[in-house]
């Protein structure tokens, strides 16, 4: 019987009833966990073939070596910054992540906060709660004929590209990594795209090449009525740059549905602004997105422990030395 152990963040998965199902025509079996810590989640995965992680303890080196049979780590997302995936390569451990499951909920969420801050959607919302009319300025921006910059043109950034581009933007687009850019941009480097932009919306993976791509040298480079929308990982941008960055009126605005801190402390200073829209990570969130979540990370754990690989595998490196099924499995 093979093991397969779900790390739970907040439970809001529960049931698993068709997971157990499925993944006991293949002879394995779930346990479901809850960790505070690597240790705690080492204590209760000692002996886990395949471990599904929602959003912490992470992964780390130290973890992972003390998990002798980890065959498969899978992240419940896109994002798999949570595991270090150099030391799952080298101890033999397959990473994969759900790869697809909310590209147009996250590419809509961006164009959504895009638009409310094109619009001013929530502060003209509280002014109309509050039966203000024609209250303070109105500096809206249209979208139609606006320059939007996209960094990062995967999945979600080229479909934020053809959305914007259907709006009647001038998409700018800057990705040096990808082997093949499939988006209506005009590609150029950061710095132009930066300049030029009337808002920037980030939709690159949190790496050591990304951490703090946003910080006091790149916001200075977007213009004072530029607005910035982060729906990848808070950590793509310096906080406390960005905050010196619009309490100085350097940068006009901000959407942000990823933080560096989630839960986003009470007294974070991002909050309570009205050029700040905050949505609580979120962007991934339709309950077609779980569906699809839940067939993708349960159908590559099916499709691992009968072939002993899976398509949504982010470290391929792996192969010649992965750790098998049989060796896992028992
Ligand atoms: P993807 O892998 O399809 O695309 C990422 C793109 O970023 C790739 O084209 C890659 O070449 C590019 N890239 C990598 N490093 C770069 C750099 N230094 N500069 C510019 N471009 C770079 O991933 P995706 O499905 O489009 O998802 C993007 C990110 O969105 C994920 O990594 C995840 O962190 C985040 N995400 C957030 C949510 C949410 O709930 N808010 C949900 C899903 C994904």
């Amino acid at each position: 019987m093979s093991s397969v152990v779900q790390v739970e963040y907040v439970g809001d998965l529960v049931p698993y009833d068709d997971e157990v199902a499925a993944l006991a025509e293949v002879g394995a079996e779930l346990t479901v966990i809850r960790a505070a810590d690597g240790d705690a989640l080492v204590d209760a995965a000692r002996d886990a073939d395949v471990i599904w992680l929602e959003w912490t303890p992470h992964l780390t080196r130290d973890v992972l070596a003390r998990l002798p049979r980890l065959g498969l780590a899978i992240r419940w997302g896109v994002g798999y910054d949570q595991f270090d995936v150099a030391a799952a390569t080298e101890l033999g451990i397959a990473v994969a992540n759900a790869p697809s499951y909310c590209t147009e909920d996250v590419a809509e969420h961006a164009l959504a906060l895009l638009l409310a801050l094109s619009r001013q959607v929530v502060y003209r919302d509280r002014q109309g709660q509050q039966g203000l009319w024609r209250h303070g300025p109105a500096p809206h921006r249209r979208l139609a004929g606006s320059t939007v910059g996209v960094i990062g043109l995967g999945r979600i950034g080229g479909r934020v590209a053809r959305i914007a581009s259907a709006f009647g933007a001038n998409v700018l687009g800057y990705d040096p990594v990808a082997p093949a850019i499939d988006a209506p941009v005009r590609l150029v480097d950061l710095e132009e795209l930066l300049r030029e932009s009337d808002f920037v919306s980030v939709h690159v993976p949190l790496t050591e090449t990304t951490r703090y791509l946003f910080d006091t040298g790149t916001l200075a480079l977007m213009q004072p009525h530029a607005a910035l929308v982060n729906t990848s990982r808070g950590g793509i941008i310096r906080q406390e740059a960005l905050v010196e960055a619009l309490d100085a009126g350097r940068l006009g605005a901000a959407a942000l549905d990823v933080f560096e801190q989630e839960p986003l402390p009470a007294d974070n200073p991002l909050r309570g602004r009205d050029n700040v829209i905050l949505t609580p990570h979120e962007g991934a969130n339709s309950p077609q997105a779980v569906r699809d979540l839940r067939r993708e990370v349960c159908g590559a754990t099916i499709e691992w422990l009968r072939t002993g690989w899976a398509g949504s595998i982010v470290n391929p490196q792996v192969r010649p030395h992965a750790r098998g099924v049989a060796q896992g499995a028992r």
